[in-house]
């Protein structure tokens, strides 16, 4: 058995604004966080393989990103502040069309690169290539929720769900159990019903959730109430999309009837500020879902249009926006914002049994982040510090599955030179220079 102490941080365990351990330890066995408490609580501290000397800092647990395309930092600069369908039909799907999975497994590298070094630890992805992705993913020690991006009005819309079935059978529930599996129709303006009808097949088949773009702009919404006279939420409602586990992304233009139907049915929203932001596609009616009762994540999207993968800065966001389009301070406050980026995201993607919380029983995905630094001081309440005053280069420490794929900043699992190299031919080859 491997036995791993962390000591002397002081522990927000998400459990409540108020659980939270002044200088406590916390003990993880085989990747299973085992206990959890004061200084020299942890029963048989005396035999471990690893300590960690925490002081001055904040466990709490990884961020969990719900929404990205992560191979995407190929594209990071390379299009930006342009109207969205100009964006995607002149630069992004020319581009991406030059990709091969050898790219995309390079690209998703950077993107766990930069994720592990903001303190995420977990991140929701669809994608093409979703074999090379995993690779990455297994390579890098990171969990992820995958998914195989399938347009169904394109000739390649079969061969899309082929690779999603071999996707769910070759890596649902692999690399250690941090790879899980989802269906990934891109958006009902791009999938019709008939499409819709086999992705459902395909997931009552294999027990699989589905990872869709939902209401992310006006025109689609025009689209689809042109097209079947409903709005897209209640257009997938009415063809049963509901009765499966849904993670919706954007959720941007909704009425009230459709955040009732997510609220009820919806196993999760992901939240993308910064991307709904740069693209002007509008502002998610978040304060009002939750109202509702809804789960939401949060999500950055992919670094396209963002431009990076920053869960700080995007929860520190999200909470913004969501203030000053309502006109109250109140909505989002620092502690919600945080359980968003982390408990709520893991339960946005079905992963709230086993991460999201610093709790007995959870796999351990735990970062530390350095409260020393003079933007964290004074401390009068440390989960504002956080949410509002914390940089990712703050985050010193990154455990995931019980393992440490960061350990004061240097990232074990990966050749951050090599990623970067490659990176950077290949995104010189993708442009056409
Ligand atoms: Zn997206």
């Amino acid at each position: 058995m491997n036995k791993l102490l962390i000591r002397g941080a002081t522990i927000l365990t998400m459990e409540g604004p108020d659980a939270i351990i002044d200088t406590g330890e916390i003990l993880i066995e085989d990747g299973w966080i085992t206990h959890v408490g004061l200084p020299g609580s942890a029963s048989g501290s005396f035999d471990m393989d690893e300590v960690i000397e925490a002081d001055g800092q904040v466990a709490m647990p990884g961020f969990i990103n719900c929404h990205t395309h992560a191979a995407m930092t190929l594209l990071r600069g390379y299009a930006d502040d342009l109207p969205l369908m100009k964006w995607l039909s002149e630069k992004i799907w020319p581009f991406e069309g030059r990709m091969t999975g050898e790219d995309i497994y390079w690209g998703t590298m950077l993107a766990c690169l930069e994720m592990i070094k903001s303190g995420t630890t977990c991140f929701g992805d669809m994608y093409d290539h979703m074999h090379d992705v995993a690779r990455a993913v297994e390579n890098t020690g990171m969990r992820a929720m995958l998914s195989r991006g399938m347009i169904g009005v394109l000739p390649t819309g079969e061969k899309a769900l082929a690779d999603a079935e071999e996707l769910a059978k070759n890596w649902n529930g692999k690399a250690d159990g941090r790879i899980t599996v989802m269906l990934g129709p891109h958006a009902p303006y791009t999938c019709p019903p008939e499409y819709l009808d086999k992705v459902m097949n395909l997931a009552a088949k294999f027990k699989l959730g589905i990872n869709i773009h939902v209401a992310e702009t006006l025109a689609e919404v025009e689209e689809i109430k042109k097209q079947y006279g409903k709005t897209p939420v209640q257009h997938l409602d009415s063809l049963g999309l509901f009765k499966f586990p849904v993670l919706a992304a954007h959720c941007v233009h909704l009425d009230e009837q459709d955040m009732e139907i997510l609220a009820q049915k919806a196993m999760g929203i992901a939240y993308n500020p910064q991307s709904n932001m740069k693209l002007a596609s509008g502002i998610a009616p978040v304060a009002r879902l939750l109202e509702l009762g809804a789960t939401v994540g949060i999500g950055t999207d992919g670094t396209a249009s963002n431009n990076n993968l920053d869960m700080l800065e995007e929860l520190r966001t999200g909470s913004y926006l969501q203030k000053v389009s309502t006109m109250n301070p109140e909505v989002i406050p620092a502690y919600r914002a945080l359980q968003m980026a982390t408990i709520d995201g893991a339960l946005c993607m079905g992963l709230g049994d086993r991460v999201g919380l610093i709790k007995e029983g959870m796999r351990a995905d735990i970062i530390l982040i350095d409260t020393t630094e003079p933007h964290m001081c004074p401390r009068h309440n440390l989960v504002a510090n956080i949410a509002y005053a914390a940089n990712a280069s703050d985050v010193r420490t990154v455990i995931i599955d019980g393992k440490v794929v960061m350990l004061d900043r240097v990232v074990l699992t990966i050749d951050e030179e090599r990623v970067m190299y490659e990176v950077r031919e290949r995104a010189e080859r993708l442009a056409g220079k």
